[in-house]
């Protein structure tokens, strides 16, 4: 990542121990968290040496993970349903075929 302020490239890295970002007026509770975010994934920040800033990405908050997880589980159980209602109808036909098969080789007067 080029630097924002002078543009020359930036250093990678990444800060390992927990810091928040605080607005102010905020308490400490409400801040967000900048170096993990859920799941322990750490992102990586920048840093620039000549303008000695860093750059932080902020990690993904939790709802928003939350919504993304929902929503796959949401689009998995849809597959699943899909896939579902086709074995029953393929178990259906199997059934049918099956049916009008045994009616054909049966002895008439077994009727
Ligand atoms: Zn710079």
């Amino acid at each position: 990542m080029d630097c924002p302020f002078c543009g020359k490239e930036m250093k990678e890295g990444t800060i390992p121990s927990g810091a928040k970002w605080v607005e102010d007026g905020l308490d400490a509770w409400e801040g967000i968290p900048l170096t993990v975010g859920i799941f322990g994934t750490t992102p990586k920040s920048f840093y620039c040496p000549d303008c000695r800033r860093i750059v932080l990405p902020v990690p993904e908050k939790e709802e928003g993970v939350l919504d993304k997880m929902k929503q796959r589980l949401g689009e998995a159980s849809e597959k699943l349903g899909a896939a579902r209602e086709q074995w029953e109808a393929h178990r259906a036909q199997e059934k049918e075929e099956k049916r009008k098969k045994n009616f054909g080789t049966k002895d008439p007067w077994e009727l």
